[in-house]
């Protein structure tokens, strides 16, 4: 069997290890808007530097990108559109919103060109180890035909048709934020009470309230780093964003979109998502 030929768009945070990993299996031709970052990744991984998305979507059978929107992913599927080909396979990593991967599914199916929704979970460093979650929707035979390409940067499940990845995700999100803002709250209440944040934590984490955001998020990434996990808050508001579009008569969506706001113009545009817990904790 010939091995496939993979394209890799996004070296941010999290593509730029996804790619590592991807290279690791497969030929691996990356493309990165600041190109000193994709130069830079070539010559630490031996990925292959791509000189434009053209020379990507040409020298290659399955294009992966993990931008940050719909927008981004729009513009770069049109900047090489002339150079798909039938049968061509697009790995959308992106949280993107639902309803524009099957406006973009629609889109390419009439060039015979494959499109999978595959949005990761799991932040920076499962992206380095390569343990990530994808939800991947789209065809099953195209889900099946590239399982090997999913797996070699994430553990994937495939969820459906074409736009399902994005909608689970957008509400894992949801769920995610939630369960932060709700632990930093509570956390705010016992620490004015009088109780140590780190004693509180030690009697929830063996204890019905636990979750992920009291067993690692808070201790380890806001307590220990100072607000440091690598995903930001511009790119968890457009999650929320996605999630409460879905919903309908959206509950707990509003408050949550509220408190971003005032987050991001207290402490700027640039916030890790993990900043929430200062916000409530100034209160
Ligand atoms: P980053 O902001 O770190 O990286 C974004 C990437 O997109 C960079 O490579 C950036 O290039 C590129 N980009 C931005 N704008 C454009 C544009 N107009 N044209 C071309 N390229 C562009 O984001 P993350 O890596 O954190 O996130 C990527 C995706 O993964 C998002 O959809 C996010 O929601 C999702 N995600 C993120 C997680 C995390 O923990 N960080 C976890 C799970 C999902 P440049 O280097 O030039 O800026």
């Amino acid at each position: 069997m010939i091995s496939k030929s993979v394209g890799f768009i996004g070296l941010g945070r999290m593509g730029r290890h996804m790619a590592m990993n991807v290279n690791k299996s497969f030929d691996t031709y990356v493309w990165n808007r600041t190109r000193d970052h994709a130069i830079e990744h070539s010559k630490t991984y031996e990925t292959k530097l791509a000189l434009d998305v053209k020379e990507i979507a040409f020298n290659t059978d399955v294009i992966i990108l993990c931008l940050p929107t719909y927008k981004e992913v729009f513009e770069i599927i049109d900047e090489m559109a002339e150079c798909l080909k039938r049968n061509h396979v697009i790995i959308d990593c992106t949280s993107s919103d639902p309803f524009k991967q099957i406006e973009l599914y629609g889109h390419l199916q009439k060039y015979g060109v494959r499109l999978l929704d595959a949005p990761v979970s799991g932040g920076p460093s499962k992206a380095n180890l390569g343990t990530l979650s994808s939800m991947v929707g789209g065809d099953y035979d195209t889900y099946h035909s590239n399982i090997d390409i999913l797996k070699s940067f994430s553990k994937p499940i495939y969820v459906g048709k074409c736009g399902n990845g994005c909608a689970v995700k957008c509400i894992n999100n949801l769920l995610n934020m939630t369960n932060l803002c709700v632990a930093s709250e509570g956390l705010k209440a016992l620490s004015d009470f009088g109780i140590e944040p780190g004693i509180a934590l030690d009697v929830i984490n063996t204890s019905s309230g636990r979750s992920l955001m009291t067993t690692e998020r808070i201790p380890i990434h806001v307590l220990e780093r100072g607000c440091d996990y690598g995903f930001s808050m511009k790119l968890m508001e457009k999650d929320i964003n996605t999630a409460s579009q879905l919903i309908n008569l959206p509950m707990f969506a509003p408050t949550i979109q509220r408190l971003i706001k005032n987050c991001m113009h207290n402490q700027g545009q640039d916030i890790d998502y993990t900043s929430v817990y200062r916000e409530i904790f100034k209160k």
